[in-house]
């Protein structure tokens, strides 16, 4: 139990040191939250401000379809007011450990419950199932914040004017982020906006954007490429003459250069374009160290990337 507790401890000072968005110390007595993923930490602390303590159990660069809850991890959980995750299945090895906290008094906020149905991307091959990555498309990713201030008002009423007015102010935000996406998208050229990645985490992006989107392997990273696949992706590289792939940064590179070498099998070299952050923000002192930041960073990525001329 000791070991758990200093265990908490390390992990509590680990997220506020990391935590470049969050204003203040949480005030004493401050709404216990945990969330799942750096990019649901970083929606809830813009939110909940210095009126909340929180907590993120997965780090930086940590892929959450693939990440199993540890027993601290539980115990942590359990010691919450509320856990605010992702969900659509995007921690696809947690729906367990939810279902417990539930009938532990926890409550349970999927961020995404918010975003009208009618709005999601069913996944390919998988009827009735939602892609879970909609923070790529910014103006989707506004929901997820009115989800978490509403949920926050709910579970702390005394505060509800902060976590609106602090929401008011980070969705005047992402409207201008999504603008400013717009406009670096504008300046690439049509036939350009070709998006090659290690798995389908930017068909929300390539909806929004306008990009055409090809991942590697599926919604989740649980599954391999098939040799076919990797073929098949590798012939149409070339064919089309794409200047540049890109990797991710919670996603293992070696399919990515095993595409790269399939398409220079065809005479065609094309680039690494560089590395994308797709389901974890990146290091607290690097660019991607918030949602927005990481948003900016892929798009300066993919765009300078595909700028490039074919093939030189
Ligand atoms: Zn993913």
């Amino acid at each position: 139990m000791r070991r758990l507790f200093l265990l908490g401890l390390a992990l509590a000072a680990a997220v506020t040191a990391g935590c470049g968005s969050g204003p203040a110390a949480p005030e004493p007595g401050a709404l216990r939250v945990v969330a799942t993923t750096t990019i649901v930490a970083d929606l809830v602390g813009r939110i909940g401000g210095e009126d909340i303590e929180l907590q993120s159990l997965m780090g930086p660069g940590v892929d959450p379809h693939l990440y199993k809850p540890s027993a601290g991890d539980v115990w942590r959980l359990s010691a919450a007011r509320a856990v605010f995750y992702n969900g659509l299945h995007l921690e696809g090895k947690m729906g367990e450990v939810f279902a417990e906290m539930n009938r532990r008094g926890v409550t349970t906020v999927a961020v995404t419950d918010c975003i009208p149905e009618s709005e999601l991307i069913t996944s390919k091959g998988f009827a009735g199932i939602h892609d879970p990555h909609v923070w790529f498309d910014v103006s989707l990713w506004r929901h997820a914040a009115e989800c978490a201030r509403d949920a926050l008002a709910d579970l702390d009423p005394d505060h509800a004017a902060a976590y609106q007015s602090r929401a008011d102010a980070y969705l005047a935000e992402l409207a201008a982020l999504d603008g400013w996406v717009r406009e670096r998208v504008a300046a690439l050229p049509e036939e350009r906006r070709v998006l090659v990645t290690a798995h389908d985490a930017f068909t929300y992006f390539g909806r929004a954007y306008g990009f055409e989107v090809r991942g590697l392997v599926g919604v989740s990273t649980a599954a391999e490429a098939a040799t076919a696949d990797v073929q098949q992706l590798a012939q149409l590289i070339a064919e089309r003459r794409i200047p540049a792939i890109f990797v991710e940064s919670s996603v293992s590179p070696r399919s990515i250069r095993a595409l790269r070498e399939a398409v220079a099998a065809r005479g065609f070299e094309v680039a690494i374009g560089g590395s994308l952050y797709s389901d974890a923000l990146g290091d607290p002192a690097g660019p991607a160290a918030t949602y927005a930041g990481m948003v900016r960073s892929n798009i300066e990525t993919i765009t300078s990337a595909l700028a490039e001329r074919a093939g030189g």
